[in-house]
């Protein structure tokens, strides 16, 4: 063989300090996008490993000449180069010593060719969002991990990636046309595929010298690849020579096959295309609980005959751990079939296939009958459990926790159960809880036993099973020790066991011939480094399992695209040992405390809760002097009614920019970000303020309660001229509730968000005094709902607690009272023209659990078209006093719910919140109505008092 390959590598450089690279990284591609503070590395130091490398810099790049320039610059140092995408990845290959190239603001769908199903697409968008644009056209990118909500392409393409619809769809590997690869000399190449005749793949190989010694390799070692092959239906492990031999066997050059799962080391995608899917008509899933494990590795096979798309199962024991009575699972299931079958337009009747899978089970002991769903929303929470297993496992236990590191193995798809029993047996034996689950229909098991690598003696099960278990699974199994995660630094110690040395040996001079200067993602996938290099020992004690769930949803990350500004990485920063309100300041006051996170957290983490725990250290002074003079109500009152007289006057453009610029002194001291702009749309304030309007609700002092029900109105529905608290006491006459407005202050969520903890719990304490003598409490503010049924936490462990408890269960939201109540007031007849309505789902109202009942009301108004748009559960980027704090981030943030109010062709957007509806009335300029949830109803219940003549209640 003519090969100019070398076997050693050059040694890397790490300059002890970070700034100097960073320095010649602003210089090469720009101030704004080379980051090495501290709350940046920190956070780029993780990602869903169990691994942290702390890095030199980060560059968030926006173009292929930036990729080129930083890849230029690291080969040219021999400074480790780290790409990276969303960072889920669970096997380390995503963080390194030197630079963090991240990939996210690539983010866009370049071109899409709907005949041809076909898109070209960068390397950041995120999977769902990706689906999400195909969707509008009948397509489906196929490949699925579970990650998908938060995993970005480019790290799918480098991974390999699969999941439970790779039974239908393939891995990643078979659904890729074609890369844009920058090479480690800062080159561009098409990698598709080439006919080996091309006049163009003969250039390709003259032009590149790596290429044309690949080749050679190929066609040199031809047998040993053969002989080498895995015979499993899945690989993920080493370099796909595999796929590279077959394309030339078959006269092609197939360089996708080289690039996707080379895990960022041969070389950094910019951008690919890639094959589509049509989305299919009509899906059915199917839960499937079984007595005996025997019985699944008979039914797979069977089942398999109805070619499902996905076939996925959870052992024993992971069923126990995610807890039986949370999911419904009887308590006598030994495993769980998940099982879900498309209807595609090939005349497939769901119904018929439904009633085979029936019978097929039938043959079998099941524990239970097979709960079917055709509805998206009941399948989507069949899925979620399964989705989310790995972050709920933290739940389990404070100090054991899962650990990825035998968790990808591939065997014989029917030899699964035998896997399973053999592990169950082998864990038990070492009285090591474990969850064993995966994509049954392919073999494929996901191990992730539960240890404390804190201890010592748990530290050297984890070496024992590690090197146990890849073992037996090669040798008795004949199997594969990576499906779909990569190889990583997890694995990279076992690639040569799975291989042989030859096979690895031909791995190696691959990767010396790609990268000559050993800096693209050292210490991956060919290391031999043992696989407890690097272990976080620290992280593996706390509470996140850094699955990136939360940083799908943050809006924060969503503008900035960069780990930093983002709910996982604030986890990281505000529960570092070296944390200091001083170096982390920039990152702690960007949270917007819309506890999207909190919602979407598997794990049971309130990272926004974490960030006022470290806001409470160092409370705002101004924001104090502004909390105080409100709180004394009487004055504070008076000078609103006294703006509101004059708000003609004040609230007119010159006037509002005259405004902006008097007020900035004072803003500042609240936040550098902090400005009244002239273009936040103002609501009216009240001359005439609620509780002035409705002094006949209001219970004399000393006074009981004079009603079952409190109307708790908060700040926003007394200040504001806006109708909603009349909607809100209009609809509980409606039901026959005439309520009390007891004395009541801030709920506290603003004052809590600026750092006065202690004044948050002063007006809590005033509340819930006041609240305590009612049944229910109704509120009509999301965050004020929020904030009630938080009480309990804010007064942990303190005397208050029982009382706070005791009012969390009363607090109501409007929303739910009418849901509950039993009295059904008449709304108008069928109206012949309707009004379109979509719901913007305020955070705090999902935070606290309130999500279905606003939209059952809205879609039952007679008058009313209700519309689900997309997003409706993102954060609109109001945030209480957000929009105030940052506006401009505000408004960046609200762009996205603009576009899909504009999609959905909404005429109104309803809501619970007054900050969202100010903000919705900022962002969406004019282009939709807004309105409160409860002025809607009211609307309802008048339209009906007019058509039968009748009056308001
Ligand atoms: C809860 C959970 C569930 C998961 N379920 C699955 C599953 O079902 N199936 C599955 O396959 N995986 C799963 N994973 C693993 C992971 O989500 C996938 O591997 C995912 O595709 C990684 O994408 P990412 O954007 O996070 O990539 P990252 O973690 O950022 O990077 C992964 C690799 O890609 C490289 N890379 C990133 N961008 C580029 C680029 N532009 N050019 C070159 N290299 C690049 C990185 O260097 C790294 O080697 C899961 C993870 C979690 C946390
Ligand atoms: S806070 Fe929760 S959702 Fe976010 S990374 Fe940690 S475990 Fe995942
Ligand atoms: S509260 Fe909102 S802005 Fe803050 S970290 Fe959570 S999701 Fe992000």
């Amino acid at each position: 063989m003519t090969s100019h390959l070398t076997m050693s590598a050059p040694t890397l450089i790490l300059p002890e300090r970070s700034h100097a690279i960073a320095t010649d990284l602003r210089a090469a591609i720009g101030v704004d996008k080379v980051k090495d503070d501290y709350s940046t590395l920190t956070a780029y130091a993780v990602d869903a490993s169990i691994y942290r490398m702390t890095p030199k810099a980060v560059v968030l790049v926006e173009s292929e000449e930036d990729i080129a320039a930083t890849v230029a610059y690291a080969v040219s140092r021999g400074i480790p180069l780290t790409p990276r995408a969303a960072g889920t990845n669970l096997t380390g290959s995503a963080i390194g010593a030197g630079i963090i190239l991240d990939v996210s603001r690539l983010n866009r769908v370049l071109e899409l060719n709907r005949e041809e199903r076909w898109a070209r697409v960068q390397p950041g968008i995120v999977l769902a969002e990706l689906n999400k644009r195909l969707a509008r056209d009948g397509l489906l990118f196929g490949p699925d991990p579970s990650s998908g909500d938060m995993c970005k392409l480019g790290g799918m393409l480098a991974n390999n990636s699969s999941g439970p619809h790779t039974l239908r769809y393939g891995a990643v590997k078979d659904n890729v046309e074609a890369l844009r690869v920058c090479l480690q000399s800062g080159e561009w190449l098409d990698a598709k595929s080439y006919g080996l005749d091309d006049p163009s793949c003969v250039n390709l190989l003259e032009k590149h010298r790596s290429l044309h010694d690949l080749k050679l390799l190929l066609q040199d070692n031809a047998a040993l690849i053969a002989q080498k092959r895995p015979t499993v239906s899945k690989n993920s492990c080493g370099y796909n020579l595999f796929g590279l031999a077959d394309g030339l066997a078959h006269g092609h050059f197939d360089l996708p096959k080289l690039f996707v799962g080379s895990e960022g080391t041969l070389g950094l995608f910019s951008e690919a295309t890639i094959k589509l899917v049509e989305k299919p008509l009509a899906t059915l899933t199917a839960l499937i609980h079984f007595h005996r494990l025997e019985d699944v590795g008979e039914a797979v096979p069977k089942l398999l005959e109805l070619s499902p798309s996905a076939l996925e199962v959870m052992d024993s024991n992971t069923l126990n751990l995610i807890g039986r009575a949370k999911h419904g699972i009887p308590a006598d299931a030994t495993a769980t079939l998940l099982i879900e079958l498309d209807a595609d337009g090939a005349g497939i009747d769901l119904r018929e296939q439904a009633e085979r899978m029936t019978e097929i089970c039938r043959r079998y002991r099941l524990a239970s009958d097979p709960v079917i769903a055709f509805d998206p929303e009941q399948r989507d929470q069949l899925w979620k459990a399964r989705k989310a297993l790995y972050p709920t496992l933290y739940r389990f236990d404070p100090r054991k926790k899962p650990i990825n590191f035998v968790d990808d193995v591939v065997v014989p798809v029917e030899r699964i159960s035998e896997l399973i029993r053999y592990l169950e047996e082998f864990f038990a034996g070492q009285h090591v809880p474990v969850a064993i689950f995966g994509h049954i229909g392919n073999g494929n098991a996901h191990i992730i036993p539960l240890l404390d690598v804190n201890d010592q003696g748990d530290l050297e099960k984890m070496v024992q099973c590690y090197h146990e278990i890849h073992q037996t699974v090669l040798s008795r199994f004949g199997g594969s020790i990576c499906g779909e995660h990569g190889d990583g630094r997890v694995r990279a110690e076992y690639v040569k066991t799975m291989f042989g040395p030859e096979l690895y040996g031909l791995f190696v001079k691959v990767k010396q011939s790609f990268d000559p200067a050993g800096a693209l993602n050292p210490g991956i996938k060919i290391s031999d480094r043992p696989f407890t290099d690097h272990i976080d020992y620290v992280r593996l004690s706390k509470p996140c399992a850094t699955c990136a769930k939360c940083n799908a949803v943050c809006p924060v990350y969503d503008v900035f695209q960069s780990e930093d500004m983002s709910s996982r990485g604030w986890f990281e920063i505000v529960t570092d040992k070296n944390f200091s309100y001083l170096n982390s300041k920039r990152v702690v006051e960007a949270c917007l405390n819309c506890k999207s996170c909190r919602t979407a957290c598997p794990a049971g983490v309130d990272v926004s809760q974490l960030i006022l725990d470290r806001r409470a250290e160092q409370p705002n002074k101004m924001a104090g002097l502004i909390f105080r003079f409100h709180a004394q109500s009487a004055r504070f009152e008076r000078f609103l009614k006294l703006l509101a007289r004059y708000q003609a006057l004040w609230d007119r453009p010159l006037m509002r920019r005259l405004l902006d610029r008097l007020t900035k002194p004072i803003m500042r001291r609240l936040a550098v970000t902090a400005r009244l702009s002239p273009q936040l749309v103002l609501p009216r304030l009240a001359y005439r303020q609620l509780r002035d309007r409705y002094r006949e609700l209001i219970p004399r002092s000393g006074q009981v309660a004079r009603s079952p029900v409190a109307y708790f109105h908060g700040c926003a529905a007394n200040y504001f001229e806006d109708g909603v608290g009349d909607a809100v006491i209009s609809v509980l006459r409606k039901h026959g509730v005439e309520p009390d407005l007891p004395p009541q202050r801030c709920s506290g969520t603003p004052i809590e968000t600026y750092g006065h903890r202690a004044l948050a719990k002063e007006g809590a304490r005033v509340n819930l005094a006041s609240m305590a003598g009612y049944d229910k409490v109704v509120t009509g503010c999301a965050s004020c709902t929020l904030m009630l049924k938080d009480y309990p936490t804010l007064f942990a462990g303190e005397p208050e607690q029982a009382a706070a408890q005791a009012l969390a269960k009363r607090v109501t939201h409007i929303s739910e009272f009418v849901a509950q109540s039993p009295m059904k007031p008449a709304m108008a007849s069928l109206q012949a023209t309707k009004c379109k309505v979509a719901y913007h789902s305020s955070c705090h109202l999902r935070a606290a659990g309130v999500t279905k009942e606003p939209r059952a009301i809205l879609a039952g108004l007679p008058g009313v078209e209700y519309v689900e748009m997309t997003d409706a559960d993102r954060c609109a980027g109001g945030a209480g006093t957000y929009l105030v704090k940052d506006f401009d981030t505000s408004q960046r943030i609200v762009e996205r719910k603009r576009q899909a109010v504009e999609q959905s062709g909404a005429e109104v957007v309803a809501t619970s919140c007054p900050a969202c509806m100010i903000q919705l009335r900022t962002g969406l300029q004019g282009a939709a109505e807004v309105k409160h949830v409860a002025q809607l109803i009211q609307e309802a219940y008048e339209a009906a008092d007019r058509q039968t003549g009748g009056g308001a209640a």
